[in-house]
Parts: structure tokens; sequence; C-alpha cells
């Protein structure tokens, strides 16, 4: 890969920076504002640092991210590179449409698009983390903030202080209530993700499977009310699954272990391989997924406290780019406090990364969600209008496949968050706080 350079901008003057949550956006979040020159003190409620045993996708807004903080080259050498995505229709498993992945985004990008195994990708940039000095705090769950001393108070009954309260505490966001002064709690979609990694080793005995393990591609199967996504880990030693269903889950709880007769009851219909891929999976569990409402805002009216990531824009995973808006985030507020030049910008910078951003995460929101009632189209006249829309070629704006619409995956894929936040502050430092929608950015390319 073309190596960029860093965009990070040193602030003249150094804050002290309380990032509540070290999670993918926690932890990007305090090595950036680190390398711009601040102090960041992370607080985690778990007692040890992890992440879900799933992959993930680093779509390339991202990956520049990781190069800009110096976390890349530990996240490439544990990633894998996949070719292109191939969706398949649900019953007869042929493929319906397809997305160059390799050349493609490096070529159009500048960036690959990876996947990698979340503790991988979660221990690399917890490496850089303590690399540069960040000071992460375990055990440590937030559960009482005082907006005007900027002081946060552990249920340990610990208390910091810094200049600047960062909430990426996830979608069960404290902080969000706080700031909002009422619990704004993110719905129920009605749908849910069993997640599961299987050995490839086990898969590859079975002679029809080696198309799925032969290269890394992500593989999508599209049908009623149901998806499944699956691409290789680990040097392709693992496969990953991502298969979402209606919810069934009681209504008290989030997760569950599940049976992997669930799902080959589920799927007794579809593709005949889904069923001998599964008959593979060991274990799995099953996590309801939630949206989140656009808030109203961000930021705390006085003090100097803002949400990000999950905790202000949790989304459906449709479109594989939840973190990554995490991640975005982390990079904008950061470009931003690169460049501060007194205390008194702080709270306007916490509005600005807010402005910067809440158009375009909710963009995103709103895109998963609208991708949902694409991917589980029953058959009949819509779904063979969907199909019959993917086969146009070259795509056009609306392609079902967003990843081959040529607006949104240039909106989703060309966004380059440390120039965004330079945009800001020129914007700023002219006077305005910049108010952008998807609309005014991509008015021209829409004609
Ligand atoms: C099935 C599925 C597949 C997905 N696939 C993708 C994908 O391919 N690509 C992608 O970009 N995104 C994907 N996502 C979305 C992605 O996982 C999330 O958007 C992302 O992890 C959010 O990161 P975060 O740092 O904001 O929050 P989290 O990762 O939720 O981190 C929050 C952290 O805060 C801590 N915390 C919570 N409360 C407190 C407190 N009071 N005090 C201190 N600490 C606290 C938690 O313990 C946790 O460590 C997927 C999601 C799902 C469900």
């Amino acid at each position: 890969m073309t190596i960029t350079q860093s965009r990070i901008p040193t602030s003249s003057i150094s804050l002290h920076f309380i990032v509540v949550g070290a999670g993918l956006g926690g932890v990007t979040a305090s090595i950036a504002l680190t390398l711009a020159g601040h102090k960041v003190t992370v607080l985690e409620a778990a007692p040890i640092l992890g992440e879900v045993g799933a992959g993930i996708q680093i779509p390339p807004p991202s990956v520049k991210i990781l190069q800009a903080i110096g976390a890349l080259d530990e996240v490439l050498s544990n990633a894998t590179f996949p070719r292109e995505f191939q969706i398949h229709s649900w019953k007869e498993g042929k493929i319906i449409s397809k997305q160059n992945l390799i050349p493609y985004t490096m070529e159009k990008y500048n960036s690959h698009y990876l996947h990698i195994h979340r503790a991988d990708y979660h221990r690399a940039l917890v490496n850089r983390a303590i690399e540069v000095g960040v000071e992460i705090v375990l055990d440590a769950r937030v559960n009482h903030i005082d907006f005007e001393k900027a002081t946060v108070a552990t249920a340990r009954g610990e208390v910091y202080s810094g200049d600047v309260v960062v909430g990426f505490d996830g979608i069960k966001s404290r902080l969000r209530s706080f700031i909002l002064g009422y619990e704004d709690l993110p719905y129920d979609t009605g749908d849910l993700a069993y997640r599961a990694i299987i050995k490839v080793s086990e898969m590859k005995k079975d002679p029809e499977l080696v198309p799925f393990i032969e290269e890394p591609n992500i593989h999508f199967w599209w049908g009623p009310r149901c998806h499944v996504v699956l691409y290789l880990l680990q040097g392709g030693e693992s496969c990953n699954v991502v298969i979402l269903t209606p919810d069934t889950l009681p209504k008290d709880e989030a997760v569950q272990p599940a049976k992997v007769e669930e799902l080959l009851e589920l799927f007794k219909d579809w593709d005949p391989r889904l069923n001998s891929i599964f008959k593979n999976i060991h274990s799995t569990s099953k996590w309801r997924l939630q949206n989140s409402r656009e808030l109203s805002t961000w930021t705390h009216e006085e003090g100097n406290v803002i949400i990000l990531g999950d905790a202000s824009h949790a989304t459906l995973p449709y479109l594989a780019s939840g973190a990554s808006q995490a991640l975005e985030d982390a990079a904008v507020l950061a470009g931003l406090f690169g460049r501060i030049e007194h205390r008194g910008q702080i709270h306007d910078l916490l509005n600005l990364t807010e402005s910067l951003r809440k158009w375009r995460s909710t963009q995103v929101v709103q895109g998963s969600t609208q991708c949902r009632n694409i991917y589980h189209l029953p058959d009949g006249k819509e779904q063979q209008l969907r199909d019959m829309k993917l086969q146009i070629s070259p795509p056009k704006i609306g392609c079902p496949n967003r990843w081959r619409d040529p607006v949104f995956q240039e909106f989703l894929w060309g966004y380059e968050a440390f120039d965004e936040a330079e945009r800001g502050w020129a914007e700023y430092k002219k006077g305005k706080i910049a108010k952008y929608t998807f609309d005014s950015l991509y008015d021209e390319v829409k004609l």
C-alpha cells in the first residue's frame, strides 16, 4: 500500500482527555488524541480487555486512519484481503451481483478493504495505545459525571478529572443519558445475529464448499427475512459466519448461546451448501440487533463532554460500517483538537465534531436499515425488480448492491476523516460551524 503521510496535526497546548470505553472507537481516539499532543486516560468497565470472538470488515476510510495512527502494520499482518463481494440468491445460491475489491479499492480509493478477527484488531490498537503512552484503567465503570468540572466517578469510587470527557461507551452508553438528561435507548430492530467461526480445515473435507475457501471473498446470501455473510479470517484458516434472522430472543436477554439445529431448521430451504457450512459450527451465540434514532445532541450544552461511536449512532451491521464510523469520529475529533489554540475553543470544537460527523453517521444508520429491506425481500415482484437492477452494468445510482452504487460507494469509501477535520477547522476559523447533509455534498453527482 502507498504510505500516506500522517495527517494528525500536533496542538500547541496540551489538554487532558478522559475517554470512557476501550472498544475499537475509544482506543483509536486515545491514540489519535495522544498523537495530536494531548494526555489521554481511558476508563474501561471490563476487568480485562478484549473483543467478541468474531470477524470484522474494515473499509478504506478506516484503513487510512489506522495508517495515520501507526496501527496499520500490525492490523495488516493479521488481516485477510478479500477479492470481491459475491451476492448469492438464497435458494439456488447462484451469484446475482459482484463488486471487485482487488485491485478496485486500491486503484480508486488508494486503500485496501480488509477482514480481521476482532481480537487481533483490538490488540493491534491497544498495543499502539500503550506504545504512544495512553493510560488505560480497567475495572473502571463510569457511573457519575460532573459536567462543570469535567470529572467522572467510577463504580469503585475513583474520581478522574480532565479538560474533556469523551464517551465511547457503546450502545448502552451511560454518558448518553447524562448528556441528554433522559434515557434515549436504541430500539430493537426485530432482527438478531448469530455469529460463529468455523475451522477451514473442516470445511475442506466437503468438496462443495471449496468455492468459499479457495480464495478470500465476501459471500452474501439474500433471502426472505434473513441473510448470511461469510468470509475468511486468520490467513484463511478460519471462516467467519454471520447469520441475520428475525429476533426470537426473550425480551430481557440481549445475548444467548444458540444451537446449530436452529440454523439448520431456519435455512433448510436455502442453498443446500449453507446447511453443509453450518454443520461445521461447534459453538454459536445470538445477539439482539438494535438501532439508534438520530439524537438531538451528542454534546453537553455547557460541559466539555461528547459521546461518539455506538454511544451516539448505533446501527444495524448491514453495511459493515459501525466500527468504521466510530474510527472516523475518533479521527475527526483528533484532527480538530490537534489544531486547538486555546482552551476557550474546547466547546466549539466538540460542537464542530458533532456537526461534521452527525450527518454522515446518520446516513450510515439509515442506509443500513434500508439494506435490511433490500436484502430480506420475499420472492415476488419487488425481489425480481431488485435482481434486475443488480444486473445493470455499469451500475447506476440506486443499485441495490449498495457497495456498487457509484454515489453511495463514493460516500462510504471515499471519505477522508483527517481532510474533513482540516476542512471543518478552516470553516471554523472563518467564523462558521459547518452543517453538511448528504444532499448538499452529493447533489451534482446525482444528476
Ligand atoms: C453482528 C455485527 C457485525 C458487525 N460487523 C461490523 C463490520 O464488519 N464492520 C464495522 O465497521 N462494524 C461492524 N459492526 C459494528 C461494530 O461492532 C460497532 O459499531 C463497534 O464495535 C462500536 O465501537 P465503539 O467503540 O463505539 O463501542 P463498543 O465496541 O461497544 O465499546 C464500548 C466500550 O465501552 C465500555 N463501557 C460501557 N459502559 C461503560 C462505562 N459506564 N464505563 C466505562 N466503560 C464502559 C464497554 O465495556 C466497551 O469496552 C458489527 C456489529 C454487529 C453486532
